[in-house]
């Protein structure tokens, strides 16, 4: 049974507006939106991916990335199919750019209540929505997230950010952990990289997270070579993180690999990695993190205060977290994050 999708609205007869993304399809009866996850149907709009489970895995939070936040914990993560955006060298390009109508018939349906029941037998802290946009299946993750409460678990997002407004209003509520792909700071590389047709809703998405509805966010920046690596694009990432996040949100610079219509593109080298990582921390940043480069030191966390290693992370299981109820050990400084079970 098709499940009707929150947060549209009647356009003109039977056409509707979408209202749960940026890109605010307007969709004639019969036709699905950009993302094809939307169908309309007799001017009614239907969430075609509810409930629709195309991966899932219990592992370990480091992997979203997250590092503030109950660290070395396990979380049942879970995706579908479709996407919001056009990531030309998307890790996931199977889930999300597949062809979503043909495609639900590979993936299983899972209810709310089994997703609770299946986190809690499996020792989990709480749930996250990853592999694919987690807005894709707004409705679903609402359900689930609110079934998790209950139950007393955690939960998270792995997102774009670009979401409608009132998309993050309704959701907030419930959800607590935000980790946020940044693309990068200009429009040129943003297109260039996934079609994104507005980036400033990303960073306003970001901040209200963070202030307004008081969730704990991370940034991440996939950093492709020729696309968003100069210096001077990730500077302003930076300076946007201190100004409206804070100088304590962690912001995780990854290491791209090349992938998909991105093949071409050679791995990120690591000194650039590097170098990134000092202007971050020149800019006032704290924590500042090296993604996808196994067993390098800036995996670890560094007190702000003492500078010493407080949380070393060989893989993403095997943590060494040395903090006293979210203060250094050595100099008892304050932390960021949330650390407690
Ligand atoms: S969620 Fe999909 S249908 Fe709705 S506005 Fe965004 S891309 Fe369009």
């Amino acid at each position: 049974m098709l499940k009707e999708a929150l947060l549209w609205e009647r356009y003109m007869g039977t056409t509707v507006s979408c209202l749960l993304c940026m890109r605010k399809c307007i969709i004639d009866d019969g036709h699905a939106g950009w993302c094809q996850t939307r169908l309309n149907q007799n001017g009614v709009l239907y969430a075609l991916t509810y409930g629709r489970v195309a991966a899932m895995s219990v592992s370990a939070i480091e992997k979203k990335p997250l590092y503030h936040f109950f660290p070395g914990s396990l979380w049942l993560s879970l995706g579908s199919i479709g996407c919001n955006f056009r990531c030309r060298g998307c890790q996931s390009w199977d889930l999300s750019h597949c062809d979503v109508k043909k495609s639900l018939g590979k993936t299983n349906y899972l209810s709310p209540e089994m997703v609770v029941k299946k986190a809690k037998q499996n020792g989990c802290k709480g749930i996250a929505f990853t592999y694919n946009e987690p807005t894709m299946w707004f409705e679903y993750t609402l359900d689930v997230f609110k079934l998790a409460k209950e139950a007393g678990m955690s939960t998270c997002y792995v997102t774009n950010g670009f979401m409608s407004p009132a998309a993050l209003e309704m959701i907030s509520p419930y959800l607590d952990g935000f980790c946020l792909d940044v693309k990068g700071a200009f429009m040129e590389s943003c297109t260039r990289l996934a079609d994104i047709s507005d980036i400033n809703i990303i960073f306003s998405n970001g901040s209200d997270a963070k202030r307004r509805h008081a969730m704990h966010v991370e940034v991440v920046t996939n950093i492709v070579p020729g696309y968003n690596s100069n210096e001077k694009e990730a500077k302003e990432i930076a300076v946007w993180i201190f100004a409206e996040l804070g100088k304590d949100t962690p912001w995780h610079l990854t290491r791209f690999f090349p992938y998909g219509e991105l093949k071409e593109v050679p791995p990120t080298s690591i000194g650039l990695l590097e170098n990134l990582r000092k202007m971050g921390m020149k800019e006032g940043l704290y924590y500042v993190y090296i993604g996808n480069v196994p067993g390098h030191l800036a995996a670890y966390t560094y007190c702000q205060g003492c500078k010493k290693a407080i949380v070393k992370r060989k893989e993403y299981d095997e943590i060494d977290d040395r903090l006293v109820e979210g203060h250094c050990p050595y100099c008892n400084a304050l932390i960021f994050g949330r650390f407690s079970f």
